[in-house]
C-alpha cells in the first residue's frame, strides 16, 4: 500500500517501539502450528483460572441486566472496595472521590501518563523495566530517563541515583514494584528518601504496584504507601485485578489519587472507552471483597514454582540466577555463554522449544539476562528446565 502523504502516521506514534514480547508470543504460536512442540515461558499471566465466585458475579451482573454506562471514574460499590483495601493493606485513608476505576493498571497508567505528563518533561523510571512505562511516557510526549538498577544489589531502585537524574524538567518519577522483570522490591526507606528530597520541586510520584499480592518471602513486607501517605497530594497509586486474582482479560484496573486529578482523568475516560464494562466491575468488586482465599492459594503456588525453578537454574551451568521477592518472575543472569540475550532467546525458541523472553526486551540495560515466567505448572517447568539444559549445553 502506497500513501501519497510523506508522513501517514501521527509523530506520537513514530516514538513507539513494537512491543517484543508479542513477538516471541507470535513465535512461538507459528511453531506450534508446525507442529512444534512449545513450553511459553513468556507470558505474563497467571496460568490459574479466575477463581469461580468472582466469575459468578459478573455472569450474574449480566443476567441481571447491570449492562449500561456507568460513571466514568466507575461504580461507588467497586470505588468503595478500592478504598477499603488500600486502608486495610496499607493504612492509607482515601475518599471515594480519590479512586478510579479503569480497563486495566495498563489503562490507569496511560490515563495518568496522559492527564500530568507535556512535550519536554522528564519522567524518571527505573531499568530493567516493563517496556509499557517508558512507551507510556512517550505517548504523552515525554521524555523517559532512566536509572539503573543492578543485580549485584538485587535490583532494588537506589534513592540516590533516582535523585541524581532529577532536573529542573523532572516532572514525575514512576516507580513499579514488585518490578516486572527483576521481581525486586522498593525498600520504604528509599522511597522515604525520594519523597522527602522531591517535596520542594514538588515531583509527582507514580507507583505501579500491579503485582502488589504477589508476595513470595515471609521476611518482606510492602509498606510503601505507608510513607506515600505524607505525600498523598503528588502521588498517584495504581493496582489491578489482573495478576493477584487471575483476570488478565477482564481488563480491570484501579487507582487512587488526589481528587483534581481524578477529575482530569474523567475527561479522557468520557472521550475514550467512557467506563469501565459494569459486569466486569461488579466482578471485581466480589474479588476484592472476596478473594482473599484464592489469593493465599495462588501465591502459595507461585512460590514453591519459583523455589523450584531458581534451584532448577542455577543447577544449569553458566546460569547463575537471584531469588526474586515478588511477582512470577526469574531474571537470570546467561552472559557466562558469550552471546547475546537476544540470540539465546532464539535459539531455545528454535534449538528447545522454550519461549522466554530477551533481557532487552526491558531495555539495553537486560543484556545479559533472561525473563523466564514461573506463572506455568511444575511438570511444565521441569520439563523446560531439561530442554534449557540440553539446549545450552551444546552452545
Ligand atoms: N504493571 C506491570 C509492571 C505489568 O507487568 C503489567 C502487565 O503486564 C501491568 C502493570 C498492567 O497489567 P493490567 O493492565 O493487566 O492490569
Amino acid at each position: 500500500m502506497s500513501f501519497h502523504m510523506p508522513m501517514p502516521f501521527s509523530r506520537r506514534l513514530g516514538r513507539v517501539k513494537p512491543s517484543q514480547t508479542q513477538e516471541v508470543t507470535l513465535a512461538a504460536q507459528r511453531l506450534r502450528r508446525q507442529g512444534v512442540s512449545v513450553i511459553d515461558l513468556g507470558a505474563g499471566e497467571p496460568d490459574f483460572q479466575t477463581p469461580d465466585h468472582i466469575g459468578q458475579a459478573g455472569i450474574e451482573a449480566i443476567q441481571t441486566g447491570f449492562t449500561k454506562y456507568t460513571a466514568n471514574a466507575g461504580i461507588p460499590e467497586l470505588k468503595d472496595a478500592v478504598v477499603e483495601r488500600y486502608l486495610s493493606d496499607y493504612n492509607v485513608r482515601y475518599g471515594v472521590d480519590e479512586a478510579m476505576i479503569c480497563a486495566g493498571g495498563k489503562q490507569a497508567l496511560f490515563n495518568v501518563a496522559m492527564a500530568l505528563f507535556d512535550s519536554g518533561d522528564e519522567v524518571i523510571t527505573h531499568t530493567p523495566v516493563w517496556p509499557t512505562i517508558p512507551e507510556q511516557i512517550k505517548l504523552a510526549g515525554a521524555n523517559p530517563i532512566f536509572v539503573r538498577t543492578y543485580a549485584e544489589e538485587r535490583f532494588r531502585v537506589v534513592a540516590e541515583r533516582i535523585l541524581d537524574a532529577v532536573t529542573p524538567r523532572t516532572k514525575a518519577i514512576v516507580l513499579n514494584s514488585p518490578c516486572n522483570p527483576t521481581g525486586a522490591l522498593i525498600e520504604e526507606k528509599e522511597l522515604e528518601v525520594i519523597v522527602q528530597k522531591t517535596e520542594e520541586a514538588g515531583i509527582w510520584l507514580v507507583l505501579d504496584l500491579c503485582y502488589e499480592r504477589l508476595l513470595h518471602d515471609d521476611a518482606v513486607s510492602h509498606n510503601l504507601p505507608r510513607v506515600v501517605d505524607k505525600a498523598r497530594d503528588r502521588v498517584v497509586l495504581i493496582g489491578s485485578a489482573s495478576k493477584t486474582y487471575a483476570m488478565t482479560g477482564w481488563r480491570l484496573g484501579f487507582g487512587v489519587m488526589r481528587p483534581d486529578l481524578q477529575v482530569q482523568i474523567s475527561k479522557l475516560v468520557t472521550n475514550s472507552v467512557s467506563c469501565t464494562p459494569p459486569f466486569i466491575q461488579k466482578a471485581g468488586v466480589k474479588a476484592l471483597k472476596n478473594g482473599a482465599s484464592s489469593i493465599i492459594k495462588m501465591v502459595g503456588e507461585f512460590r514453591d514454582r519459583r523455589d523450584f525453578l531458581v534451584k532448577e537454574l542455577n543447577q544449569i551451568p553458566r546460569i547463575s540466577c537471584l531469588n526474586p521477592h515478588g511477582a512470577f518472575y526469574v531474571f537470570p543472569n546467561v552472559k557466562a555463554f558469550g552471546k547475546s540475550s537476544d540470540e539465546i532467546e532464539d535459539y531455545l525458541l528454535k534449538e528447545a522449544g522454550v519461549a522466554l523472553l530477551s533481557g532487552t526486551s526491558f531495555g539495553k540495560f537486560g543484556e545479559g539476562y533472561l525473563r523466564i515466567s514461573y506463572a506455568n505448572s511444575i511438570e511444565n517447568l521441569t520439563e523446560a528446565c531439561r530442554r534449557i539444559r540440553k539446549a545450552l549445553n551444546n552452545l
